[in-house]
């Protein structure tokens, strides 16, 4: 007797990320949101009876992408201040701007805009740090989106809180009430060593273990901070935390653009993840993160598209191709960073960092289906001799077709299924009215 299946998708490769590699005219069989099996096309019906089958030819399934480090509701300053240093363009633009408009409204018409984006574009899962974060939560649900939520923490107040004890209090009470929401996870989100003192990081690493949350923190990002935390506390910044006791497996770096072999070997030594945002890193002129060291060291890296007020693209394809030529180009070497190792990291290898690789990152029976159609048909991606070379070299965002969450069409033909574009760009054009005026005044 055959087995009851929700749905058989029946792509021409499936690249399961675990192992490396494409399988070809292989089923996906999907029951209850997860991966029921991975088999021979041919064994699949023989083996299931499913209320749906999927034909999906000349494309790749691969595992939803993982945007390890973003800001969604930035979205709405995408474009708002360009060509301009790091802390320039914060101290100038960005957090004067941010002063006057941040809000729940403001959070949620971002964080829908941004989620829309990433769901086109082939991310499933984000990595959020922003205000309002019960807010984005909320956005990320209706979106249908998996997320990370930061649990933000800064020194100086906003319209989200007022200090670092209001920030910590509203994290813990969002995170008490969504933490039965299946997509959602969280993660303490104190946003830089140069905007958070030091007992702050204490109460946060007591709490992170206690509650086994994951520490997400932009790290050593420009040469400017780690001359002034010399001149303020007398280290660099990550030797500070190392003292704090904040690097372990449950910390995520962002960014780990100016570190030396000694940091790389202490953010090895305890097993730490670094989130490589390369489009930033490169538009603030911030630098290049040493992506072929840190991963020889053992850093486990995923990419992140940081916020589209810096990048100005949330797309991970982009990402993981500029990702993969960066690292030969700036360590000499055309080994490093390899097709396989790439669509990796901007899997599974970013699914670990925040702690959900046993549930998504690779198409493996039990795991969740977090699934991604790319459509390797165009003659721009002809011939195909290897599909996975392809996915990081020659594929796109626009190649995505079909996207699934936990079992759920969110992409359908390249049309979103519970986002309405129209209504977005409407809300997109609402907050760049108020900008502009907010400039004129
Ligand atoms: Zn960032």
């Amino acid at each position: 007797m055959k087995a009851p299946a929700d749905l058989i998708l029946l792509p021409q490769w499936v690249v399961p990320v675990e192992p490396d590699g494409a399988l070809a005219d292989h089923a996906v069989v999907i029951q209850d949101g997860r991966i029921l099996d991975v088999l021979p096309a041919a064994a699949a019906e023989a083996r299931y009876d499913a209320a749906q089958t999927l034909a999906l030819p000349g494309q790749a399934l691969i595992p939803g992408l993982v945007n390890l480090h973003g800001h969604a509701a930035m979205s709405l300053l995408r474009g708002f201040a360009d060509d301009l240093p790091l802390m320039t363009w914060l101290n100038d633009h960005i957090w004067p701007a941010e002063k006057q408009h941040v809000s729940e409204a403001f959070v949620r018409d971002g964080t829908l805009l941004a989620a829309a984006e990433m769901l086109a574009g082939g991310v499933t899962t984000c990595n959020d740090m922003y205000f309002f974060p019960q807010t984005a939560g909320e956005a990320f649900l209706q979106a249908g989106m998996r997320a990370t939520l930061g649990l933000i923490v800064l020194e100086f107040p906003s319209a989200y809180a007022s200090d670092a004890d209001d920030y910590l209090a509203k994290g813990l009470a969002l995170r008490d009430e969504l933490k039965d929401e299946p997509l959602l996870s969280f993660a303490f989100a104190p946003h830089a060593p140069y905007t958070i003192a030091d007992a702050t990081f204490g109460r946060i690493n007591t709490l992170a273990e206690q509650l086994g949350l994951p520490i997400h923190t932009h790290i050593h990002e420009t040469a400017d901070e780690i001359q002034d935390s010399l001149k303020q506390y007398g280290l660099r910044p990550l030797e500070r935390l190392a003292r704090l006791g904040l690097l372990g497996p449950n910390f995520i770096g962002v960014h780990a653009i100016h570190v030396n072999d000694a940091e790389i070997g202490l953010l090895a030594q305890h097993g730490c993840h670094v989130a490589h945002c390369p489009s930033s890193g490169l538009k603030l002129a911030s630098g290049i993160a040493p992506v072929a060291r840190l991963m020889a060291a053992g850093v486990n890296l995923g990419f992140g598209t940081d916020g589209a007020a810096s990048n100005n693209r949330l797309d991970l394809f982009g990402e993981m191709r500029l990702a993969a030529l960066l690292a030969k180009g700036a360590s000499g070497d055309a080994a490093a960073l390899p097709a396989a190792a790439a669509l990796k990291a901007a899997t599974l290898d970013a699914a670990r960092a925040l702690n959900l690789d046993s549930r998504i990152g690779s198409i493996v029976p039990g795991k969740r289906a977090d699934l991604v159609a790319v459509d390797l048909h165009a003659l721009s991606s002809q011939p195909v001799f290897d599909p996975v070379s392809h996915l990081v070299y020659v594929a796109g965002r626009e190649h995505v077709t079909h996207v699934w969450v936990d079992g759920t069409l969110k992409l359908n033909n390249r049309c979103l299924v519970d986002l309405d574009p129209d209504d977005l760009a409407a809300r997109a054009a609402y907050w760049r009215s108020k900008f502009i005026a907010q400039g004129q005044s």
